[in-house]
């Protein structure tokens, strides 16, 4: 079933399973139907396929029955009376269709990298992923385990870009800190000897005015920065000028997840895209499809804005331990659906134009 949003059933219950689970006073069933959500997201083939003719769910891992009650309500009627019920109840706001919106689900990731006559990157055109957390922020694992992992997967670079310290609740690495990564890294790359090399990066937090949590000196003494919003996510009002202040700012490469929305739980920024897309374009900064599949931010309807404006991409697992490296493939469907030009994608690019584009950046300024 495919709707006007763009979503299949698959893609609408993990976001109604979402939203209930934001209005659950119990922190077991907020988990419980979160975990199902993630379940549901990730499957490959359609829910309607789970539903037997007597009218009961096969098993998936990780869904409970209250979960399946859902699946079935929405599979048979379109929509969940349930959850539409609990949600108003809550008083929590009904807009759950922007919450929801453009949001791929496995399947519908899987079918966009197989059609071939779609124009954009295929995963054999992916060098490199340039979004991803160690243990030096809230990552589960090393950088010389998340650089195995990459180099596992076929790729030629990857950027380690732990939360900076203005992000406490990410465990923000300090500046000390930040130099002993940085010695990490490089033993890591004398290892590889030239085989795989590890970028120096960090996700800087945007402010509220757009300026980010780090000085000028700090942003210079990493490769690779990418700049994202972590608050004002809930917020009503036009934040096109914070964004555009954020790819104004010199030292910035990437806007990452430039929304911050999550499905069924938060919208994210509202802004006049199209100028913040502009003045990126303008500036050479990289606008993120941050392929974590409950980010999924920005999507294939919003990339294609940003595509018209001209911008550079960058296609981004955002993993925090080995096994969500594959998000970058939700990235990257995202990116096939918005057909955007390799030559555009920075993660296509060779490593030596990556890092010509990424000194340009690093020493452009506005005066
Ligand atoms: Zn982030």
């Amino acid at each position: 079933m495919e709707r006007h949003d763009g979503l299949d059933t698959n893609g609408l219950v993990a976001g109604l399973l979402r939203e209930l689970a934001a209005v659950q006073t119990s922190t077991q069933k907020r988990w419980g139907y979160k975990r199902a959500a993630d379940a549901i997201l990730a499957l490959d083939s359609p829910l309607e396929s789970y539903v037997r003719a007597d009218g009961t769910v096969r098993k998936i891992a990780n869904v409970g029955p209250s979960s399946e009650r859902i699946i079935l309500e929405v599979v048979r009627t379109g929509s969940s009376a349930t959850v539409a019920e609990a949600v108003g109840l809550s008083g929590v706001d009904a807009d759950g269709d922007r919450r929801r919106a453009h949001f791929l689900s496995g399947a519908q990731v899987a079918a966009a990298l197989a059609d071939d006559t779609l124009d954009g990157p295929s995963l054999d055109d992916y060098r490199g992923d340039l979004q991803m957390h160690s243990t030096w922020s809230d990552g589960t694992v090393s950088v010389a385990e998340m650089a195995r992992a990459c180099r596992s997967r076929g790729y030629e670079f990857c950027a380690i870009t732990d939360h900076s310290y203005g992000l406490p609740i990410a465990h923000g690495v300090s500046m000390a800190d930040l130099a002993r990564q940085h010695r990490e890294i490089e033993v890591v790359n004398r290892r590889y000897r030239g085989r795989f090399r590890v970028l120096k990066g960090i996700e800087a937090n945007i402010l509220g005015d757009g300026r980010l949590d780090m000085k000028p000196d700090e942003l210079a003494r990493v490769e690779l920065v990418v700049a994202s919003p972590h608050s004002g996510l809930r917020v009503e009002a036009d934040q096109t000028a914070r964004m555009v202040t954020a790819v104004s700012t010199p030292g910035v490469h990437i806007l990452g997840h430039p929304r911050g929305r999550q499905i069924g739980s938060r919208p994210g920024i509202r802004a006049n895209w199209k100028k913040v897309f502009e003045r990126a374009a303008r500036t050479g900064v990289a606008i993120e499809i941050d392929g974590d599949p409950r980010r999924q931010d920005i999507d294939y309807r919003l990339a294609e804005q940003a595509r018209a404006a001209g911008c550079f991409f960058a296609l981004d697992s955002d993993a925090h331990a080995p096994d969500e490296l594959g998000f970058a493939e939700v990235a990257v469907a995202h990116a096939r659906l918005a057909g955007l030009p390799m030559s555009r994608v920075v993660n296509c690019w060779p490593l030596d134009r990556l890092l010509e584009w990424m000194h340009l950046r690093s020493i452009w300024s506005d005066r």
